[in-house]
């Protein structure tokens, strides 16, 4: 039973994702340890699926079904996680809970705190240890807040309950994959993510995109979101309500980001940790806003050749472009201009993405090219920073500033430049700036 426990307590299933034969099945349904609920309930003007929260009408479909020989709803909303149908019910544990006990839970993190950093992790640990609900951790780029966190991680899995770490974005599950699993080298922890093979797989520490929660209900103890200000966090509305119904009721959940929607923090009452300072203790580097007449699309500004060719410090180069056009235009133009770099382009849709991200990490190339997808969660330890035609609306202000904070992580070379290249100063640019100065001066406050 125990194995029962750890495979489907907390998940909402359907049946063929329990791999029970049905006589095996039924009898944990007898003993009362399965039960079941209707997927698809009958809402005023239309239905809701149970699993994804879907209201809308147009998203549901009519399909004929085999097993009851007529016509009836599906929810075409979830349906990459299979199909959630009006006469297939959900299935979720309700028999011992699972023991996550047996191994010794070893907390491996030799690193240490800065002064600025463990005071944050104490208001973690003390938020979770009186049951507050909600605590938001508004650290810059840099801050280091994985860290922050990891004592109140091992806090809650001592007391042999569960931890789920959630983000929008499948790249953050792979960067923090192996942090936590070399701090926590004793827990069991899977990462879930679109396409990771792992999605049927449980363990006491989830990493997970908020997306692949869907499949869970009730489930966890601790719930951090990271970048939850990420798309498309608010642009679903399936993906809070998919975070919320995975907690258990009393649980704590932690957001954390560089950030916050200013909506969140207008008319929120969560308690807020603030952390300003970067783990080095350097200041954000400032971006250089930096006017031309015109921007062109697919062509390079002179300024940034001159600029390229003319830098002190030869570090790599992340340019950030406005769309995947774009990029594929200006890609072959800077290859052919410094043969000898090495220089490569990624977006959303390229098959080498991974392999690609990780050749710049080795510094095994020069140049990347990239879209908004490598604006957040990743890390690359010395880099400059360009923005090409920054007013384009895509780069919004929390794009803006996360993208300005990947320069400069390294303890060695802390400083690194960002240039935001534009034919007119937007509000984004503007604030973005304007809000990295702020969080420079509450650093240098605090340090008084
Ligand atoms: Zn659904
Ligand atoms: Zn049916």
């Amino acid at each position: 039973m125990r194995e029962y426990a750890k495979r489907y307590a907390g998940r909402l299933l359907l049946r063929d994702e329990i791999e029970l034969p049905d006589y095996q099945l039924q009898a944990l349904i007898k003993r009362g340890y399965f039960k079941l609920k209707p997927a698809l309930i009958k809402r005023y003007f239309t239905h809701q699926c149970q699993r994804c929260g879907n209201k809308a009408r147009h998203l549901f479909g009519v399909i004929s079904c085999s097993n009851c020989q007529t016509a009836h709803l599906y929810c075409r909303k979830c349906i990459q996680m299979g199909r959630v149908m009006s006469c297939s019910p959900l299935y979720y544990w309700v028999g011992p809970d699972p023991d996550w006990s047996a191994t010794d839970k070893r907390f491996a993190w030799k690193g240490e705190l800065t002064k600025t950093q463990s005071q944050a992790s104490d208001r973690v640990c003390h938020a979770i240890a009186n049951g507050v609900n909600e605590l938001l951790i508004h650290a810059v780029c840099g801050s280091g807040k994985t860290e922050i966190v990891f004592a109140g991680v091992a806090q809650v899995l001592n007391m042999n309950k569960r931890v789920c770490l959630a983000t929008p974005r499948a790249d953050v599950v792979r960067e923090l994959l192996p942090r936590f699993q070399s701090a926590f080298p004793t827990t069991s922890i899977v990462g879930l993510y679109g396409g990771s093979g792992a999605n049927q797989k449980t363990a006491q520490l989830t990493l997970s995109t908020t997306h692949q929660l869907l499949r869970y209900d009730n489930a966890f103890d601790l719930m951090i979101i990271d970048e939850m200000d990420a798309f498309p966090y608010h642009a679903d509305p399936s993906l809070p309500y998919a975070t919320k119904k995975a907690i258990k009721p009393g649980a704590t959940t932690l957001y954390l980001t560089a950030t916050p929607r200013q909506d969140m923090i207008n008319q929120s009452k969560t308690p807020t940790v603030f952390v300003p300072e970067r783990y080095h203790q350097f200041p954000l580097p400032v971006p250089k806003s930096v006017l031309l007449l015109k921007c062109p699309d697919v062509t390079w500004p002179k300024v940034f050749w001159k600029w390229y060719e003319q830098r002190p410090i030869k570090r790599q180069v992340l340019v950030f472009i406005a769309t995947i056009n774009r990029t594929q235009c200006l890609l072959p133009l800077i290859q052919s201009r410094y043969p000898q770099a090495r220089i490569e382009a990624v977006h959303a849709k390229d098959p080498e993405r991974i392999t690609k991200v990780d050749l710049f990490r080795a510094k095994q190339l020069d140049v990347l090219l990239t879209t908004t997808i490598l604006e957040r969660g990743v890390t690359f330890p010395a880099i400059d920073v360009v923005v090409l035609d920054a007013g384009h609306p895509v780069f919004d202000q929390a794009a803006l500033v996360q993208i300005a904070g990947r320069a400069g992580r390294s303890k060695v070379d802390p400083t690194g430049e960002v240039l935001f290249f534009h034919d007119g100063q937007t509000i984004a640019i503007r604030e973005a700036i304007r809000s990295i100065k702020k969080m420079n001066k509450k650093a240098k406050i605090g340090k008084e």
